[in-house]
């Protein structure tokens, strides 16, 4: 008999493993996503509209500035809570998920390279949720290259005029303000190919020049206004330069490094919640006595389900760890990434077989979960890539 209930590796090592603190966090998560009725998660997916207000209440909850210090309004947990958030967020599929992760993503390199005015300007309206905020790096010609993007700031004037295109970027169409990354023209002699002259920008939705470009209806990850953002000699203040010229890339890092690992939570609660699936199927099946679990060698593949999902937790928990420690692992943070992300797509791929027709039915979740996890193999630096990244490391 199948016994296991959801997330049982959290359930059962609540008291040992984790801190009064970060259990606090995720009864909060379960709390919050269990108030959202299915029918709204449904529909923000298949009518691909972000909820804003969903948004908010879950900044209002102190979800959007989690891991952040109370100095600038942030809630002061840690990385293995903000994990523990994410993961349950995604075991039920609320539809504002990815936006949260993203937010908390940009708010890093401003706590990290800001200037205190560029803190006191943004920081405590992103904690409220007043202000939503987008990861600009991507172009139609600079995916896994990022060194290869194209978009321009030169100084004229004392503005920054930005020119170019970014694509496939998450809260695209409703954020109010980017962080951008753009080739700074003539800086320190430098030509504009040059991938050191990569900068980053603090551009407000706003500011002139600024467009929402084409909005993508995509197969997975609907509902997050994924867009192309246009800049047509768009005019950004000198102040909103982040960090310093030619910073781009230690800025991106400093994102993608825990970004990663946001993402690895979420794809283990994608694995988790298609487990569910299962499970909840097939003790079904055998209640009504139609289907015995040991049978057809379906006992053995739940059971390694069952252990893939657990990897990747603890995978997962250990990267954030370390960034709590203030060590964050890139490397590890890559391979937490692939490792749950695949095992979201391996048990989603499972769940829709083993249930079958029930499978690719809305009502159950599982056929988002498996839209959104092979979303989750792309963003933020491809697998392959990242397999490459791990192994160029190793060698090194
Ligand atoms: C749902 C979603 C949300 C996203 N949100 C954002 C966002 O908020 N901000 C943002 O900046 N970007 C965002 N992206 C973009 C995402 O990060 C890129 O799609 C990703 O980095 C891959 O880049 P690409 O699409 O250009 O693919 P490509 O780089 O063209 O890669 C295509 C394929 O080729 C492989 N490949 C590429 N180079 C190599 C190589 N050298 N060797 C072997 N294989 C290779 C890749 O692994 C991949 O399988 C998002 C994408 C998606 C799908």
């Amino acid at each position: 008999m199948l016994k296991a209930e959801v997330s049982p590796f959290i359930e059962n090592n609540e008291s040992s493993v984790f801190s009064s603190q970060q259990l606090y966090w995720l009864g909060k998560a379960k709390a919050f996503a269990e108030a959202i009725p299915l029918e709204d998660i449904i529909n923000a997916d298949t009518q691909n509209v972000f909820r804003r207000d969903l948004f908010e209440a879950a900044c209002q909850e102190g979800f959007g500035d989690l891991p952040f210090p109370t100095t600038y309004g942030g809630s002061g947990g840690d990385y293995v809570s903000f994990c523990l958030v994410n993961e349950e967020f995604a075991r039920c599929c609320v539809p504002i998920m990815s936006s949260l992760g993203v937010h908390v993503l940009c708010q890093e390199p401003i706590y990290r390279f800001g200037t205190p005015e560029q803190k006191d300007r943004y920081l405590p309206l992103s904690s409220s949720g007043k202000y939503l905020a987008a990861f600009g790096l991507t172009e139609p010609g600079a995916g896994s290259d990022t060194a290869a993007i194209s978009t321009t700031a030169r100084l004229i004037g004392g503005e920054y005029v930005l020119n170019g295109t970014k694509t496939f970027i998450t809260s695209g169409g409703v954020a109010d303000y980017y962080i951008v990354m753009a080739r700074l023209a003539g800086f320190d002699g430098l030509v504009d190919s040059d991938a050191r002259s990569i900068t980053a920008f603090i551009v407000e939705r706003g500011f002139p020049g600024f467009e929402i470009g084409q909005k993508f209806d995509m197969l997975g990850m609907r509902g997050y206004s994924t867009c192309e953002l246009v800049f047509n000699d768009c005019r950004v203040p000198k102040d909103n330069l982040l960090g310093q010229p030619g910073w781009g890339r230690k800025v991106a890092l400093s994102s993608l490094g825990k970004g990663r690992v946001t993402i690895a939570a979420q794809a283990t609660g994608w694995a988790q919640g298609a487990l569910d699936c299962i499970l909840r199927h097939l003790r079904q099946g055998h209640a009504e006595g139609h289907l015995d679990p040991a049978m057809g060698g379906l006992a053995s593949l739940v059971g390694e389900l069952a252990i893939l999902v657990e990897a990747a937790r603890v995978l997962t928990h250990q990267a954030a760890r370390k960034i709590d420690n203030g060590d964050t692992d890139v490397v590890l943070a890559g391979m937490a990434k692939v490792q749950a992300t695949d095992t979201a797509m391996t048990v989603a791929t499972e769940a829709v077989s083993i249930i079958g027709p029930h499978g690719i039915n809305p009502q159950l979740l599982v056929e988002r979960i498996f839209r959104d996890a092979k979303a989750g193999q792309i963003y933020e630096g491809t697998n392959q890539i990242q397999r490459m990244l791990i192994a160029r490391h190793l060698l090194q």
